[in-house]
């Protein structure tokens, strides 16, 4: 992800090497060429139009350092820039203050929120925490099977509704009714996390919304993360912004970062969303996982 938007970039900032002052119509021309470079990237119009109007304005007015010249310059803004829309601090997870930690994950369909459940609870286990995964998600078939798995490679206990007490539902057993119950089961195990995987589907609709609005509401949770696929571009940014008005959420979780998309999801979703991006997930090994960390992918970005 990103090789092209770094090279682009790196590109246009080549052009200015050897400069020893920025003329108008060079700032000009940089600022053209890094908003075509980050809408190549797929980055939303919005998110664009602000970076560069800031880059520009920065470019201008501000005295430029003795150590640095003209293109380190114009780079150390840029970087700033980034480290900006990407949302700033590493926002990190809020634990409870008593009672188990209960985290619920929502999103559609395939944007890896059962392999990301398993890999925030092995990355909880290795801060020493005791994680639960519970499966609420009853819709698809080989949801709680699939998670189960994913909990035996971590080594992480999985609640899961029992088989065969159908309702009319694949696995049987009513999702809400589950959340509550799992902790339940947390307290009484002494799990200090909770990790609730919901239910997905492959578009946005009302009955998703409102179930995943229903298990929020029962359960309470303590962080609400969205899961994303970063890979689906722009469709991303619309279907964050479809959970945020229809569950709401606390934070972002880009998965598939190792992907050769453009990007731009990854650098659209704070601004438009206003929420931060907290995890990154990249690739399909259960430790290719960690916080997000603005800064370090805006030095990805431009390395
Ligand atoms: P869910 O439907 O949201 O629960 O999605 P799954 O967890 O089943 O993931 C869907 C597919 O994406 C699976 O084939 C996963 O192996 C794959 N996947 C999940 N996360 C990543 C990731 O970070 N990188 C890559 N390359 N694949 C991933």
């Amino acid at each position: 992800m990103f090789a092209t938007l770094s090279d682009r970039l790196a590109d246009t900032f080549k052009n200015l090497r050897g400069k020893g002052r920025l003329s108008e119509a060079d700032i000009d021309a940089t600022a053209r060429e890094i908003r075509i470079a980050l809408l190549e990237a797929d980055v939303a119009l919005p998110v664009v139009k602000e970076f560069v109007g800031a880059v520009k304005e920065r470019a201008r007015s501000e005295e430029v350092s003795g150590a640095l010249n003209p293109a380190q310059q114009i780079i150390k803004i840029v970087h700033e820039e980034l480290v900006t829309i990407l949302g700033g601090e590493t926002r990190r997870l809020r634990y409870a203050k008593s009672g188990p930690t209960v985290i619920m994950l929502a999103g559609l369909q395939g944007a890896g929120k059962t392999t990301l459940a398993a890999k925030l609870a092995l990355w909880l286990k290795d801060q020493d925490k005791t994680p639960m995964l519970v499966a609420a998600d009853l819709q698809r078939p080989n949801a709680v099977q699939q998670l189960q798995v994913n909990g035996e490679r971590v080594g992480v206990p999985v609640f899961a509704p029992e088989p065969g007490n159908a309702q009319g539902v694949e696995h049987g057993g009513d999702p809400v009714d589950v959340a509550r119950r799992s902790i339940e089961e947390a307290k009484r195990k002494l799990h200090d996390v909770v990790i609730i995987d919901t239910a997905g589907r492959l578009g946005v609709d009302a009955e998703l919304m409102k179930q995943a609005a229903d298990i929020r509401d029962a359960v309470q949770p303590d962080e609400v993360l969205f899961v994303v696929d970063a890979m689906i571009g722009q469709d991303a940014v619309t279907t964050a912004q479809a959970f945020l008005d229809g569950v709401g959420y606390d934070g972002v979780v880009l998965t598939k970062l190792d992907g050769d998309a453009r990007g731009g999801a990854a650098l659209s979703i704070r601004s438009i969303t206003g929420k931060p991006v907290m995890f990154a997930s990249s690739g399909e090994k259960m430790t290719d996982f960690d916080l997000f960390h603005p800064d370090r992918m805006a030095s990805r970005i431009l390395d």
